[in-house]
């Protein structure tokens, strides 16, 4: 589908679940995708993107920020600590705060910095073993320990298992995030981005459905 295209469909699903128009940010994830596809929507205007490595993420951007302005970079993979300066460096928000650990990092980069990414919290609403994330039930004790550290935290973020009805785990979310005083809520990806609007997204990742299949070889 066209970026055209894909905003059409948001503001159609802002425009149903009774939101303003341009009030859920798209970001654009280009995570392995070829530079021609991602230059093809700089040149179209987008400036909002996703990444999910550092590596991958350190490669390509500097290259795009000599030519394009205003671009904002949303890191949504895990983050090892010992590349959390890196990460800090380069985006302006981190969707994938999920332990103590890199909570404790985090906060002592940004002091040292003097600037800290906007932040969001990964909480795995699906209890899925293998997936990153603070479980729902140890969210509220995450999120005061993160405000602590004067973080600057906006959000909460996740992916739903993907064999389950997404906008129940799009509910809960919201309804933590409303409970500890959050209004960030990045959610929603290229199979069920409207959902998410419907159920509160102030983000959504959507990434093959602007660019394409990825390119895993
Ligand atoms: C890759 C990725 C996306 C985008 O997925 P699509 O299905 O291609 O839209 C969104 N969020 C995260 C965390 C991702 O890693």
């Amino acid at each position: 589908m066209s970026l055209a295209e894909i905003t059409e469909k948001l503001h159609k699903a802002e425009d149903a679940a009774g939101r303003a128009r341009g009030s859920v940010s798209l970001i654009a994830v280009s995570k392995k995708q070829p530079d021609a596809r991602v230059e093809a929507i700089l040149q179209e205007g987008h400036r909002v993107f996703g990444e999910n490595r550092v590596q991958e993420a350190a490669a390509k951007w500097p290259g795009f920020r000599e030519r394009f302005v205003g671009i904002e970079l949303h890191l949504i993979g895990p983050l090892q600590t010992n590349k959390a300066r890196q990460a800090m460096e380069l985006a302006q928000a981190i969707h994938s705060v999920d332990r103590p650990k890199l909570a404790r990092t985090l906060a002592r980069l940004a002091q040292e910095m003097g600037t800290c990414p906007d932040l969001f919290i990964q909480v795995n609403t699906g209890e899925e073993p293998q997936k990153a994330g603070v479980l729902p039930a140890k969210t509220d004790e995450f999120v005061a320990e993160c405000r602590g550290l004067d973080l600057p935290v906006a959000g909460l973020m996740c992916i739903p298992p993907v064999d389950e009805e997404p906008s129940l785990h799009f509910a809960l979310l919201a309804k933590i995030a409303a409970r500890n005083g959050l209004s960030g809520l990045s959610m929603g990806m290229s199979g069920d981005f409207e959902k998410a609007v419907m159920q509160g997204a102030t983000h959504v990742r959507v990434g093959s459905a602007i660019f394409g299949e990825r390119d895993y070889g």
